[in-house]
């Protein structure tokens, strides 16, 4: 029982109680070997980093800073119900989500709601442009292969978290690498039945 629970809280983020990152790491190989195996299946990473979050210290203060870190840390753990989704503390005020299989189509969307339940908390930060607490998300995502691995989908998820903060914070940028445009195009031409 005792043992248990201490498993427990070693794979997650005492503060917030989401996911740590090292449990993101385990989890991101399994769902990779699962999607691999199962030809078809898609895994997306979201990274969602908090806006000027070393300015909402300074002026609020760490005890306020935490009390927003678990906001949103509930906000990501919304978004993230599916059964192989998962939701993690990355880091400091970074967070992401793994999604398991997600429609493609749906992915800008899925970011979108984050952002928007994040400015929905309306938690004051005055020295955040709109005068909120934002977060900016970056999305990536990859049909799991031989030849390619989870890191380097946190990677590209990154990278886009990096061009979300570049365009100017509070939005969603999803990360086009080589390949993307198929994944993002219907599995089906419209009107085709299902597949078995
Ligand atoms: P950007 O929009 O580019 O992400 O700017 P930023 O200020 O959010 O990024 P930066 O990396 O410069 O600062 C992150 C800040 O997050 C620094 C630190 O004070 C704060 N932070 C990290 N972990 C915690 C935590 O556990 N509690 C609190 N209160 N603050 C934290
Ligand atoms: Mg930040
Ligand atoms: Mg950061």
């Amino acid at each position: 029982m005792a043992h248990a629970l201490l498993n427990e809280l070693a794979e997650r983020d005492g503060l917030t109680g989401l996911f740590n990152r090292r449990t993101l790491n385990t989890h991101l190989e399994r769902v990779w070997r699962q999607a691999n195996r199962d030809k078809r299946d898609l895994v997306a990473i979201a990274m969602i980093d908090i806006d000027h979050f070393k300015r909402y210290n300074d002026r609020y203060g760490h005890v306020p800073g935490d009390a927003a870190l678990k906001a949103v840390a509930d906000v990501v753990e919304r978004q993230a119900r599916r059964p192989l989704d998962l939701a993690a503390r990355y880091g400091g005020e970074e967070f992401a989500a793994v999604w398991y299989n997600p429609a493609p189509e749906e992915l800008e969307n899925m970011g979108a709601q984050i952002t928007a339940a994040v400015t929905a908390l309306s938690i004051a930060h005055l020295d955040n442009p709109g005068g909120k607490l934002s977060v900016s998300v970056g999305i990536a995502l990859m049909r799991p292969s031989a030849g390619q691995s989870g890191p380097e989908l946190l990677h590209a998820a990154d990278t886009a978290l990096y061009q979300a903060k570049n365009q100017g914070r509070n939005r969603v940028v999803l990360f086009r690498f080589t390949g993307a445009d198929a994944l993002l195009a219907p599995k089906r031409p419209p009107g085709a039945p299902e597949a078995g």
